[in-house]
């Protein structure tokens, strides 16, 4: 009989997708959704108020103090931290762990300290660390999206500045300097063929 071939790697189906705060997280990750409507990005809970134009169920579950603490409570986060050392976020874990089983490539997006939690939770992940040009691009983005005063900026800068040093601890890096580039990078690297259309 002719030997087996060698085992392969299949691609891992959970990828985090971390980074400092306005790398561009959120725009990768719905340019993604856009190209391949079948790969499943996780819907956050948050403490945080909404923001005009979000809506509830799409870019975040918003929710109480009170009902964060009791989902952190009964054991329903995979993983949650306090961010920009205010609001907290948390991701549901019953979703990500469904959608898995069901074999759908799974998208987290996460701070720094959620991408560290799931490690230690899901090893089995891989981990994609987005990192601006350069922090003075970060700087400007911030700044040119406008969603936060001075104060708020300065905390999430200040944040920033510790998380570009956390990069060592990812599987792979890619560089947002174009959209669209970056974007097929974290495509290939999740294992997804672009669909033609
Ligand atoms: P924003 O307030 O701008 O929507 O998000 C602030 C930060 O929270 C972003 O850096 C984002 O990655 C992070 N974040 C969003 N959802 C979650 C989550 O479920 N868990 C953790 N740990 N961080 C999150």
């Amino acid at each position: 009989a002719p030997a087996s071939p060698p085992p392969t790697t299949a691609p891992a189906r959970l990828t985090v997708l971390s980074g400092p705060t306005a790398v561009g997280k959120g725009t990768v990750s719905a340019e993604m959704r856009r190209r391949r409507p079948d790969l499943w990005i996780s819907v956050s809970c948050t403490t945080r108020p909404r923001r005009p134009g979000e809506v509830e169920g799409v870019h975040y579950h918003f929710v109480t103090p009170e009902r964060f603490d009791e989902l952190v409570a009964t054991g329903q986060m995979l993983e949650w931290a306090v961010v920009h050392g205010v609001h907290r976020y948390g991701t549901p874990r019953e979703p990500v762990e469904r959608q898995l089983a069901a074999g759908r490539p799974v998208l987290l997006e996460l701070d720094l300290q959620g991408a560290r939690q799931v490690r230690v939770a899901m090893p089995e992940a891989q981990f994609v660390f987005l990192t601006p040009p350069s922090f003075e691009e970060l700087v400007h983005r911030l700044v040119g999206r406008g969603t936060e005063g001075p104060e708020e900026r300065e905390r999430r800068l200040a944040t920033a500045r510790q998380e570009l040093d956390a990069v060592t601890e990812f599987d792979h890096v890619v560089v947002n300097d174009d959209v669209t580039r970056a974007t097929g990078e974290l495509m290939r690297l999740m294992g997804l063929q672009e669909q033609v259309a």
